[in-house]
């Protein structure tokens, strides 16, 4: 801040917190925790009061290599000097760059870049759509996507959500979509049938490989690889939605390597740019079906975004994150599985890939993952619900093994306050 005052001395600096100014001028979408952040480094943030907290969100699953990375300033810095935004009206070293990287360390050929993980679906969806009208002569194409699933706030990414909380009050809904239950392949080859039956009429099926924000459900190997063969043998598209588990998240690059299975179509967002905002398409050769006009993002693909990105691949390969993420991922694993032995009575599950992890609370317990949210924070560790009974833990894939022993006691701490909480609601709800 000290070097920005002489510029704007009239400007109040963003660490002095106001919430009144805050609640006033700023919409009320979000249910928010009662603290204002507004200093990081490495795994560690500080709130506008001087707390420090561990933290095991990343900016949900975003912060791939921490806070203030000193790879990660040296590349804003760098492309803030020398060239930030131009448009797609012209070539974009830097986005080249990164969609060679993209395409060479996966199972893609070609990359669309945007903002988000709901844009990045977007246009999987609609180059989806393009291909079966283009190659499969389907007029009204049906997308199928999973109960539970996560694909993002837009109207047709929350049309591709199959959880209705997130649709209630927005219809009309986008047509052609249509959902199964997630991991079970009867229930596809069923629809497939009924919906199939004499003409075809299903473009793609659009999958997460694991199922971030609807539990920490992984994919099981044996049905995505009974999808895959479905889809081979019936031309539908495989997308999957990579936003929360790809760059490296689950201890492999991308999670459709958990499945022993490629895609056709994945997206990209969350860890891509280390909290920068970028989103990616990635289809195979034979998908590529987007011409010029098609598809278009006036901010996609900038400098900056794709420069600092492809800092970010650069450092996950030369600091070896994705193997971090994987040995840190079973540490973390081991320890919360201790912890489920000690609170039989609140932990029903552990589970998850690398560093994404869920812990299940059991059904007879009052606790739900938020009252365990609340408490982490007071022990000094953030992490984030996925649904009412799943606490998430995502911490930045640069997290060392203290950090992971020091989240654990902080959790422990946290877990032994609801325990007490929790059990004394639980005997006041039967009265
Ligand atoms: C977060 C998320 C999205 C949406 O990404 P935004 O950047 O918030 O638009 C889509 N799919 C999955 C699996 C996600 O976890």
């Amino acid at each position: 801040m000290s070097q920005l005052s002489p510029v704007l001395p009239s400007v109040t600096p963003a660490t002095a917190f106001n919430p009144t100014q805050f609640d006033t001028y700023v919409m009320a979408t979000y249910g928010r925790f009662p603290i204002a952040l507004v200093r990081g480094e490495g795994c560690r943030v500080w709130d506008s009061e001087g707390r420090s907290y561990l933290d095991f969100v990343s900016g949900i699953a975003t912060c791939t290599l921490g806070h203030a990375h000193p790879a990660m300033v040296k590349a804003i810095t760098g492309q803030i000097q020398r060239l930030h935004h131009v448009s797609n009206l012209y070539y974009i070293p830097e986005q080249g760059a990164l969609a060679q990287w993209l395409v060479e360390h996966s199972c893609a050929d070609r990359a669309f870049f945007c903002n988000s993980g709901a844009e990045a679906n977007e246009g999987a969806i609609k180059l989806a759509r393009k291909y079966a009208h283009l190659h499969r002569g389907i007029e009204q194409p049906v997308i199928l996507t999973a109960h539970a699933s996560f694909h993002g706030r837009t109207l047709a990414t929350i049309t591709a959500t199959g959880q209705p909380k997130y649709q209630k009050h927005f219809a009309p809904l986008v047509p052609g979509f249509h959902y199964i239950p997630y991991n079970d392949i009867d229930a596809l080859r069923q629809a497939v049938a009924d919906l199939d039956g004499s003409t075809p009429h299903i473009a793609a099926i659009l999958l997460e490989p694991l199922q971030g924000e609807g539990g920490v459900r992984p994919g099981e190997r044996h049905y995505f690889q009974q999808v895959r063969q479905l889809c081979d043998d019936t031309g539908i598209l495989l997308i999957l939605d990579e936003v929360q588990v790809g760059m490296g998240r689950t201890g492999r690059l991308w999670g459709y390597e958990q499945l022993g299975i490629e895609p056709d179509l994945l997206t990209s967002a969350k860890g891509l740019g280390g909290g920068i905002p970028i989103g990616a398409m990635l289809c195979q050769r034979h998908c590529d079906v987007l011409q010029p006009g098609d598809h278009a993002s006036t901010f996609g693909g900038n400098p900056l975004a794709c420069g600092v990105a492809l800092q970010v691949c650069h450092t996950l390969e030369t600091d070896d994150l994705v193997a971090n993420a994987q040995y840190r991922g079973e540490q973390l694993r081991q320890g919360l599985s201790d912890l489920a032995w000690r609170f039989p009575h609140l932990i029903a599950d552990v589970r998850g890939w690398g560093l994404i992890n869920g812990l299940e609370l059991t059904a007879d317990t009052a606790v739900r993952a938020i009252d365990v949210v609340k408490a982490a924070m007071a022990a000094g560790l953030l992490v984030v619900p996925a649904g009412a009974k799943v606490v998430r833990l995502v911490p930045p894939l640069i997290v060392t093994a203290p950090a992971i022993e020091e989240a654990l006691a902080r959790l422990s701490q946290a877990l032994s306050q609801v325990a007490t909480a929790g059990g004394a609601s639980a005997e006041a709800g039967k009265g």
